[in-house]
């Protein structure tokens, strides 16, 4: 197997980490746009010490705090308005993966008058995005070291723009402020830096650096589900939590190599129709994408539970009591209408297997009626 690899992001983490880097901040220039959701910037204590570097180093900010879960390409286009507005030199994204993808959007929106929704799928820029700055709040996504970003389109589905002009310049990830995160947001975020490491490891076009990650993520969420699964979210230190967003992190360059397979596709119509955030509708997939590794290719199935000291019994039942429920329920008539997608899905390409629209919808038929 190859080793291809690329980071285009220097990536700092630990406590009080933006505080004791701020000089980096003067090297994008004086003024920088800050790129929010509506309030956990606040609440988490990111967006202040951002704003009290950014001061101690002399540089001006204007706040855009309208992007909501699941951004939209609409509204990262209008905050590229703002920023260019404003004089902004570059971007400081705040947030779990929303607004650290949209922030992705914003950078090449700001440099960009032009710009429609079209040419921001389509990467189609005259001029290089501005530099960004990413803050995590969530430890999940992985979104501070992909080179990726989600957004919801005008026709209300979410879909994916990948370029190496997306890395942020830097990420900053303290695990600090993932701490205010709410047992519905932990389970579902950790469920999505599991779900990356999985979908990762079985993937067609997993590469030996892709597996180290995958393999490394993976064994230090195990080791925090355990403790989740025995003692409850409420019983998680800040050691724990750092190894949370260490894990995540792991787990975004592992999709950084490889991408996502079968869960996260069929993870979005849930999200998009049904509002089940991102990671517990990734998670809703995953025993049957392990049941399915394990029928087409388990020698690496037996690797990979060999390294985690496990089998894959324990472990799906492991997945499973983090992950949050799903209440959805699905008619025939909702899985006919939801076929078309599977045809031209790419990243059901990645999967081993065939997974082709019957098998779908068989799938759905018996997790959600
Ligand atoms: P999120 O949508 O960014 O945030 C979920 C919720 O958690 C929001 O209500 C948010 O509040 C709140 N929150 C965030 N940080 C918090 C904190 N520290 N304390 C308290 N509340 C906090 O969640 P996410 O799961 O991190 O991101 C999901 C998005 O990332 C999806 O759109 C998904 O498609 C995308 N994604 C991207 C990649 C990639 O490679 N780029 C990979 C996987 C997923 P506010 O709204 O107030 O901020
Ligand atoms: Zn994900």
């Amino acid at each position: 197997m190859n080793m291809n690899f690329y980071a285009g992001t220097k990536l700092i983490t630990g406590k009080d980490c933006i505080e004791s880097n701020s000089y980096l901040f003067k090297r994008f220039g004086k003024k920088c746009l800050i790129v929010t959701g509506k309030s956990s910037a606040v609440k988490c204590g990111a967006l202040s010490d951002v704003t009290d570097s950014l001061e101690k180093e002399g540089i001006a900010h204007e706040v855009y705090n309208g992007i909501c879960q699941n951004p939209t390409a609409a509204s990262c286009i209008e905050a590229g308005k703002q920023a260019r507005n404003s004089g902004a030199d570059f971007i400081i994204g705040i947030g779990g993966g929303s607004p650290l993808d949209a922030s992705k959007a914003v950078a090449a929106a700001a440099s960009n008058p032009d710009m429609n929704e079209a040419d921001l799928y389509a990467m189609n820029i005259k001029n290089k995005p501005l530099p960004l700055i990413a803050v995590g709040t969530t430890a999940g996504t992985g979104s501070e070291v992909t080179p990726v970003s989600v957004l919801t389109n005008c026709q209300g589905m979410k879909k994916s723009i990948k370029s190496e002009l997306l890395y942020p310049a830097i990420s900053f990830g303290d695990p600090k402020y993932t701490v205010s995160l709410s047992e519905k947001f932990t389970r579902s975020t950790a469920i999505d830096a599991a779900a990356h490491c999985i979908e990762s490891y079985f993937n067609r076009t997993a590469n030996t650096m892709s597996e180290v990650f995958a393999v490394s993520g993976l064994k230090i969420l195990s080791e925090v589900f355990d403790k989740i699964n025995s003692c409850g979210v409420g019983s998680l230190t800040y050691d724990d939590r750092e190894k949370l967003y260490n894990a995540s992190i792991l787990g975004g360059y592992a999709i950084s190599v490889t991408g996502t397979a079968m869960p996260h596709s069929l993870g979005y119509f849930l999200t998009e129709n049904y509002g089940i955030p991102h990671g517990t509708a990734c998670g809703a997939y995953l025993s049957k994408f392990i049941d399915i590794n394990l029928d087409e290719v388990p020698e690496k199935a037996d690797k990979l539970f060999n390294e985690l000291r496990t089998d894959a019994d324990s472990f799906k039942e492991m997945i499973k009591r983090v992950s949050p429920e799903i209440s959805v329920k699905l008619t025939d008539e909702d899985i006919a209408e939801l076929a078309p997608r599977w045809d031209n899905t790419p990243s059901l390409k990645k999967n081993f297997g065939n997974i082709d629209g019957e098998y779908i919808s068989d799938m759905l038929r018996e997790l959600f009626s």
